[in-house]
């Protein structure tokens, strides 16, 4: 995309190009999760000097050592948490918020947590001059979730765990799923577990490469 990223046709058709080659083609292929693709200004959750390259095939820089994801690596995480329209969703890791607001299209209530206080308050920002109202962001730690707001419908963990983190399950509803990359520094396997009354069924999604998620049922800092 050139320098002219900034004006609305522009982006547009960035978003579109992202959509058809990076997301679609790669078989994510769910109607409404490829339209919340073209709706967010995903330059938005970026920091001006990286604008230009915020429709790219890879991940960017937040600052504070994190990343907002590589656009399919959204999508692909939001196909397996397959949020409907009446859904609570909790996600861990606000970082730039753009996860939740993609989230935010596809569900009731967005519930986000973030540990790093400056990043929860720019996304607060953003969602916010987006006018993407049903998203609420708290600081503090995921690993525990968010006891108060519990059940969930799904959770969506957006830093790498060594291991499924006892709470995040206990908080979801019969039928509920967690999508979570688990596994080492620099490597996990990104996993589903669903809910069932005869107990929980993992699945494996992929390998991938997310931030350490930091916390008491974490990776210690
Ligand atoms: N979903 C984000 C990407 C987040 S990167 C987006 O769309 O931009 C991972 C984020 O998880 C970072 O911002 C990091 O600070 C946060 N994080 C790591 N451990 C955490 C924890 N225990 N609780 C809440 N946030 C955590």
């Amino acid at each position: 995309m050139g320098p002219a990223a900034n004006s609305g046709k522009e982006t547009l058709l960035a978003r579109k190009t992202m959509v058809e080659e990076q997301i679609a083609a790669r078989g994510v292929k769910d109607r409404r999760i490829l339209d919340a693709f073209l709706e967010v200004p995903r330059h938005r959750f970026v920091e001006e000097y990286l604008k230009y390259k915020a429709y790219e095939d890879y991940p960017l820089s937040i600052g504070y050592g994190q990343t907002i994801s590589q656009p399919y690596m959204v999508a692909l995480m939001t196909e397996a948490l397959a949020p409907k329209p009446t859904d609570r969703i909790l996600e861990i890791g606000t970082g730039s918020g753009y996860q939740a607001a993609i989230l935010s299209r596809l569900c009731a209530r967005v519930f986000s947590i973030e540990r790093i206080a400056a990043l929860a308050s720019r996304a607060r920002k953003t969602l916010d001059e987006l006018g993407y109202f049903n998203v609420s962001i708290r600081i503090g730690d995921g690993t525990l979730g968010w006891p108060t707001e519990a059940p969930f419908d799904g959770i969506i963990v957006t830093a790498g765990a060594p291991r499924v983190p006892e709470a995040l399950l206990s908080q979801l509803v019969e039928g509920g799923r967690l999508v979570i990359p688990v596994g080492e520094t620099g490597i996990q396997d990104l996993k589903r577990y669903t809910v069932s009354r005869d107990g929980v069924r993992e699945e494996s999604l992929g390998g991938c490469r997310f931030v350490r998620l930091i916390g008491k049922d974490g990776w210690q800092e």
